[in-house]
């Protein structure tokens, strides 16, 4: 049965611009060997904007955390670098709100979160399940849709990208036009 949402794009799953689709990869090449993470939102599935949002994981050095929450901050400085690694990402609220208030603003939906695997293959990690699973819940209480799940994976030369649905922990490719 073929079902074609009128909230979505009737081509695929989502419509990615090149350029948003480069500068994702480049904020990846950035903030390696750390994640980066951000939100692209558009409008029925096509895509229009792209939002970096600070990493705080990312961040090294008490100057840089102290517009965070202290126990946040305590917390993330107690792990080791490879509890770090494990954590991955956790987006700056900040930097997030500011993103959630402009779409809103723009008349956009939020359609993806995207984060980068430095070392690793493009597909959700155990955690980013968890996560995702566990946000399924959150994003109807902050008016958000649930968005799909992007990953650029900077593993090999070539950068590899790939778009998933996580629902209910299961994980499935995301119909996506770079175009
Ligand atoms: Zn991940």
């Amino acid at each position: 049965m073929t079902t074609l949402s009128p909230a979505r794009s009737n081509v695929a799953d989502l419509v990615i611009p090149q350029y948003i689709l480069n500068d994702m990869i480049a904020h990846a090449r950035e903030l390696a060997p750390h994640e980066c993470c951000g939100l692209l939102a558009g409008t029925k599935g096509v895509v229009t904007r792209m939002y970096r949002i600070k990493n705080i994981v990312a961040l090294d050095g008490a100057q840089n955390l102290s517009s965070f929450d202290p126990a946040k901050v305590a917390h993330l400085e107690r792990l080791s670098p490879a509890e770090r690694a494990e954590i991955a990402f956790v987006m700056d609220m900040q930097d997030f709100s500011a993103a959630k208030k402009d779409m809103r603003n723009q008349g956009l939906d939020l359609q993806v979160v995207y984060h980068s695997h430095p070392h690793d293959p493009a597909r959700p990690s155990v955690t980013d399940i968890k996560i995702a699973t566990d946000y399924e819940e959150i994003w109807p209480k902050i008016n958000l849709p649930t968005p799909a799940y992007l990953l650029v994976s900077l593993m090999h030369e070539e950068p590899d990208v790939k778009t998933y649905w996580i629902k209910a922990g299961r994980v499935m490719k995301a119909d996506v036009v770079v175009q």
